[in-house]
């Protein structure tokens, strides 16, 4: 595949069509209609993620591929100077099972609450479940 080409399938992502998850074996549309972020990277069913970025989300680079266990929820620190105080994007964080890598990951407009709720549950987090609630609640898709 050309450079060229590549662009185009970035710019596309639809036409990449989608991915089997390494974990529960769902089949994962990367089309953003449904997920509502590019580089959708987690199945929105089981939440599990797969070791594919190097550096920057997206750029698909590391050679690891392991998959990646969801092991908890933080609050990622809002860019904005002016916003709410309490402002801030809710991440799901995943630990690479093979190399140990954390990973923040932005929750996908698809992905599965009453998982995302387990996760809380089941890890520890220092998100407050009030703070997680009225993020899963409150998000727009696309
Ligand atoms: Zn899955
Ligand atoms: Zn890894």
């Amino acid at each position: 595949m050309s450079r060229k080409d590549d662009r185009n399938a970035r710019r596309h992502p639809g036409m990449a069509g989608s991915f089997q998850c390494l974990h529960c074996g769902a089949w994962v549309a990367l089309d953003p209609v449904f997920s509502g972020v590019q580089n959708r990277n987690h199945c929105p069913y089981c939440l599990w993620s797969r070791h594919l970025d190097l550096d920057t989300p997206g750029d698909r680079l590391s050679a690891c591929k392991a998959p990646m266990q969801p092991v908890g929820l933080a609050l990622k620190p809002s860019r904005q100077k002016y916003g709410p105080a309490r402002g801030g994007e809710l991440m799901l964080v995943h630990r690479c099972s093979q190399c140990d890598k954390l990973v923040f990951n932005r929750i996908a407009a698809d992905d599965d609450v009453e998982g995302l709720l387990e996760v809380y549950a089941r890890y520890d987090s220092d998100v407050e479940e009030a703070v997680v609630l009225a993020c899963l609640l409150g998000r727009q898709p696309a």
